[in-house]
């Protein structure tokens, strides 16, 4: 007998419409990509600005390159950090209006660094229902205790944090990935504020596509200041690869002390902290607003000719649109359908969100034309209906 049931877990998997795979791409071109002498219209991606293959990207990834050539060799506490590494977290706080910031080689790792080194043991950490898996492990991790409100639930938190213990520490995203929704942000700050706690923001899907020169989500509804954590990634709209904490100059020091995925982990090459840096200053600049732009007209269209198929969409003007169909194999089901028909959408299913909520998760990226989206929306149309 096999007693780790590799086979029988696989097996069930595979009954349960829970099946997952990797599918090779040959070539990925904006948002066409192409496998197998086929290709398919990209509706999946995070890309949201459209940047990852962008001119401005490969010419600063060349750039750096030939200045700094590939890996950085070790990590940034042991070799010393390069300049470019500084000077990246430098405009990272510049742009979120914090004294300072770390950067780490993902966002899944600046939770997992960030949240053990400030709590654990005695203390509280009060999570959204549909927070994302790397705040629910690095909460997990840190040995605090962990209390969960459905989501957006305002009563539900305040009760919890009149409950909590030790250090408390809210954590909610600005847009929520698998729904597209924000979080109730300025109602949240007030009760964090009155009860004393401190809040921490993922703003994976918000960094580049709201506020005021792509800030987020905390600062488009000005609350910027009131927000103690500001976690982000750059492998979305920033259309690279690493994560960020933003924060007072104290907190910073302690994560470089403490935070375990920053440590132990060597540096990203700086080659790509440089691209970054350029990367920072297109977001914020008038050409970050003409994408942004572009970017929140494509979602529109895409709502608009969805709506006529009779999906809801939350009124956030977020990239995220998902098309709730429930049963995990029906969602499966579509999902084939419509890459059979040249789209790529992805079924998400449990683990990523509860059972019985399968769904289509479209995502629009600036670079998508009217005439692929219009396309979209008749596929959809008849897929819904059939
Ligand atoms: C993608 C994502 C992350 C992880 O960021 P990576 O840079 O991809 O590791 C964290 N939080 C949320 C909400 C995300 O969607």
């Amino acid at each position: 007998m096999d007693a780790w049931n590799i086979g029988t877990q696989l097996d069930e998997l595979r009954a349960q419409g829970l099946w997952r795979e990797l599918r090779p791409l040959d070539e990925v071109d904006g948002v066409i990509v192409r496998a197998g002498g086929r290709e398919w219209i990209n509706f999946s991606s995070n890309d949201y600005l459209g940047l990852a293959g962008s001119s401005e990207i490969c010419t600063a990834l060349e750039e750096g390159t030939a200045k700094y050539g590939g890996g950085s060799g070790a990590s940034r506490l042991v070799c010393g950090t390069h300049r470019v590494h500084v000077e990246l977290e430098e405009a990272l706080a510049d742009f979120k209006g914090t004294e300072a910031a770390l950067s780490f080689s993902s966002g899944f790792a600046v939770a997992l660094g960030t949240i053990p080194a400030l709590v654990g043991v005695g203390d509280t950490i009060i999570l959204d229902k549909l927070c994302h898996a790397c705040l629910v492990d690095a909460a997990r991790l840190s040995g605090a205790t962990i209390r969960v409100f459905p989501h957006n639930h305002l009563e539900k938190l305040e009760r919890l944090l009149k409950m909590a213990k030790g250090r408390v520490l809210v954590v909610t995203e600005s847009i929520f990935s698998m729904d597209g929704d924000a979080a109730l942000l300025r109602e949240i700050v007030e009760l964090k504020d009155k009860h004393g706690a401190w809040l921490l923001l993922d703003e994976a899907h918000a960094v580049g596509v709201l506020g005021p020169q792509g800030r987020g989500l905390a600062a488009e509804l000005d609350v910027a200041q009131r927000v103690d954590l500001h976690m982000g990634t750059m492998s979305k709209a920033l259309g690279l690869s690493g994560g960020y904490l933003a924060a007072s100059r104290q907190v910073i020091d302690l994560l470089v002390n403490r935070a375990r995925s920053f440590i132990y982990s060597t540096a990203p090459p700086i080659h790509q902290a440089y691209a970054l840096g350029v990367v920072v200053k297109l977001v914020r600049s008038a050409q970050g607003d003409i994408l942004r732009k572009a970017l929140h007209d494509n979602a529109a269209q895409t709502k608009s000719l969805l709506s006529v198929a009779g999906v809801e969409f939350p009124t956030t003007p977020a990239a995220i649109l998902p098309v709730i169909l429930g049963d995990e194999r029906l969602a499966m089901q579509a999902s084939d359908r419509l890459r059979e028909a040249g789209f790529l959408i992805p079924c998400i299913r449990y683990p990523t969100v509860a059972r019985g909520t399968a769904r289509l998760r479209i995502t629009v990226s600036a670079s998508h034309t009217a005439c692929q989206i219009e396309s979209l929306g008749q596929i959809l149309q008849s897929a819904l209906q059939s």
